[in-house]
């Protein structure tokens, strides 16, 4: 696996492999992988003829009270997973690099940043579009793989692909999960075992949300019922977010609207605020 830190290199080096007309698979990490991460990037392997993992903790989407310090850092064990994994190429860019002195170019996706985590993280969804247009315009992949559990992301990326004229392919991967249900986080290191136990109230809050859609239960009932599961447990010190969703616009549905989702998805998504860590986690029923 060849290691790329220099951003100009990672350029010339994507050109080149244009000229020789090999695609390239490519996959945004902020590192600490687990294996949510690897479901994406073996996607990218089969794909593709070149994968690229990049593994970069963006300072520009983290908001000043949160986790950029203590975010978790295991560069050593993240090579060795992409390298058993058949990555070609690591790029690992310097953030003084990304983020020179003067820097004052930022990506918004309108509307849709705004919504749902966008309410409780603002600036974070600009952080995340002005970082993956950087690092589009960089590794110029054909194919980039986003995993499912980060939703709200996946929409605006896909979102900003087509308004900015991205020519990229954008895939978008199932959540992985613990065996109990958790999904998959970097985060999830962050919670004691009491807390990762209470944990599993997200999965299971989904899956019997999910339930009572196939029944046809009104949205306002399962609303409802995902506020009380999910504040019933310990260690839970807010519940953001827990509703049905469209899955594009991302706006709150009511029972009003039932008839046009027939036959259609929706979105069930949660953010919670455990003691030590803000977890987030959905899934999309078909009505
Ligand atoms: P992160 O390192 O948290 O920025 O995540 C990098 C990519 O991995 C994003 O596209 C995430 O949506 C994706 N990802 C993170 N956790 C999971 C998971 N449990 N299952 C699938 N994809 C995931």
């Amino acid at each position: 696996m060849e290691i790329i830190k220099d951003i100009k290199g990672m350029q010339q080096r994507a050109k080149a492999l244009f000229r020789e007309g090999k695609t390239i698979g490519f996959v945004p990490t902020m590192g600490a992988l687990h294996e949510g991460h690897l479901s994406l990037v073996s996607r990218s392997v089969k794909e593709n003829d070149i994968t690229v993992v990049s593994i970069f903790v963006n300072p520009t989407q983290f908001g000043p009270s949160e986790d950029l310090d203590r975010y978790p850092r295991d560069i050593e064990g993240d090579m060795k997973k992409l390298q058993a994994a058949g990555v070609d190429i690591l790029f690992l860019p310097d953030v003084n690099d990304v983020y020179p002195e003067g820097y004052r170019t930022y990506v918004t996706v309108e509307e849709l940043s705004t919504k749902l985590c966008g309410e409780f993280r603002p600036g974070h969804f600009r952080g995340v579009a002005t970082v993956v247009t950087k690092l589009f315009n960089i590794v110029r992949p054909d194919r980039a793989y986003f995993g499912q559990k980060d939703y709200q992301q996946s929409v605006i990326i896909r979102r900003m692909t087509e308004d900015l004229n991205f020519d990229i392919q954008i895939v978008v991967c199932p959540t992985v999960r613990e065996d109990d249900g958790l999904a998959m986080s970097s985060r999830n290191l962050y919670l004691s075992s009491e807390e990762r136990k209470a944990a599993t109230v997200i999965y299971k809050t989904l899956s019997e949300a999910k339930k009572r859609l196939a029944r046809g239960e009104s949205f306002r009932k399962i609303k409802e019922f995902m506020q009380e599961s999910i504040l019933s447990v310990p260690y839970v010190k807010q519940l953001q977010y827990a509703s049905v969703y469209h899955p594009e616009t991302l706006d709150d549905i009511t029972d009003e609207d039932v008839n046009i989702y027939k036959g259609k998805k929706v979105l069930l998504a949660v953010a919670v605020v455990m003691d030590s860590a803000r977890l987030i986690d959905n899934m999309l029923v078909d009505l």
